[in-house]
């Protein structure tokens, strides 16, 4: 089997109602999508992971200038070797950020290709399934006008819960004080309820006032503090870790097993974040559960994207071996964006939801999702 062609989908819509998180506002939502065609009739679809505020372009141009000369007549079934190709080709100006978000997309659809072509789900081809469903969180709690909204938080927590979320994961960054407000009309509301929380500032902060927010939030009993600080701060994180008290998260910013080296291997973090669709994919994902594993840090990965950015998070989340075995041990949840959209669920032939607390991984050969061309059609630039 050969590589024919590569046909990149850039999609856009703008959004009714722009939200901010601490970075800033997120006015469209976008997606950079990737069709792997093969001469055995077999079609792998992938996704680069696109940040709110990044042009989807910028993916798209990598993957077709870069990547696609590298591909074109390879067999897609050497998805290692192809990994290794795309990631040495490109070092002297990626590494790091879009580059490798868009060999992150292109190592996804190989690895659907992969298993359509041996008619199994992907996470039979990473070592089997651990689990068959997931436990989501919710995240949200954005902001509609910025600062002095911890009354609609505290009602938006409810929703969540009402919706079958237990897991919820609070956006925070927006200054010390009005985060502080939130949380505690946010715990005002879901007390007494059987509600896990999380909360993710975006590396808003410098050290001291990351510090002054997590000792603040010691009383939530947090499962974890994510980007308490800019990912280039490693031993920022360090110090988190060290002077609080709740587990810190961090990784969706960083890249690849070189990126993580550095990041888990300074003890930067309880709980490591690769995104599918920018750490380098499932050929990366998998380097890096090794490192986590042999260094005692749980993996969850971030998930931010449309539908075929979650299907392959599925699939890599069924394949995550625990980091602390035990009888009732902590498995990874999977982070359910619950802000707006047009097209991520709709995407996809029969949408990725949550029924009653879970979602069902799966089991279909490769992703185990199908595209829906009309969708793709509708919102592609
Ligand atoms: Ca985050």
């Amino acid at each position: 089997m050969k590589i024919t062609d590569l046909k990149i989908h850039v999609l856009k819509s703008p959004l009714a109602e722009p939200f901010a998180f601490s970075q800033g506002w997120v006015k469209q939502r976008s997606a950079t999508l990737v069709e792997i065609l093969t001469d055995g009739g077999i079609t792998g679809w992938g996704e680069a992971f696109a940040q709110g505020l990044e042009p989807p372009e910028i993916a798209a141009a990598v993957i077709d200038k870069a990547l696609k000369p590298l591909l074109i007549g390879a067999d897609p079934l050497d998805m290692e070797v192809l990994w290794h190709r795309m990631y040495h080709m490109t070092r002297d100006y990626g590494r790091k950020g879009s580059v490798v978000s868009g060999i992150s997309a292109v190592d996804i659809a190989l690895w659907d290709i992969a298993g359509k072509f041996h008619e199994l789900p992907v996470y039979r081809l990473l070592g089997g399934a651990f689990r068959t469903r997931v436990q989501p969180y919710a995240t949200g709690f954005y902001r509609i006008k910025g600062q002095g909204e911890a009354k609609r938080l505290g009602e938006e927590a409810i929703r969540h819960f009402e919706a079958g979320f237990s897991l919820m994961k609070v956006k925070l960054g927006y200054g010390v004080d009005d985060d502080i407000a939130c949380m505690q009309e946010i715990g005002r509301a879901v007390q007494g309820k059987p509600i896990t929380l999380m909360v993710d500032t975006n590396h808003a902060y410098g050290r001291a006032e990351a510090l002054k927010l997590g000792r603040a939030l010691d009383e939530y009993d947090l499962r974890w503090y994510e980007e308490p600080v800019v990912p280039e701060d490693v031993q920022g994180y360090v110090e988190m870790r060290h002077k609080l008290s709740m587990p810190i998260a961090g990784g969706e910013n960083e890249h690849t097993l070189y990126g993580f080296r550095e990041f888990i291997g300074a003890g930067a973090v309880d709980v490591a974040q690769p995104d599918l669709g920018s750490c380098g994919g499932l050929s990366a994902g998998r380097h890096i559960i090794a490192l986590a594993q042999s260094h005692g840090v749980q993996i969850n990965p971030h998930v931010w994207g449309s539908a075929i950015a979650q299907a392959a998070s599925l699939q890599f989340i069924a394949a995550v071996p625990v980091a602390h075995h035990s009888l009732f041990a902590q498995e990874p949840v999977l982070e359910y964006d619950r802000s707006s959209h047009p097209f991520r669920q709709h995407l996809i032939t029969r949408p990725i939801q949550q029924v009653g607390g879970w979602v069902e991984i799966p089991s279909g050969p490769g992703l185990g999702v199908e595209v829906d061309r009309a969708v793709l059609e509708k919102f592609r630039v």
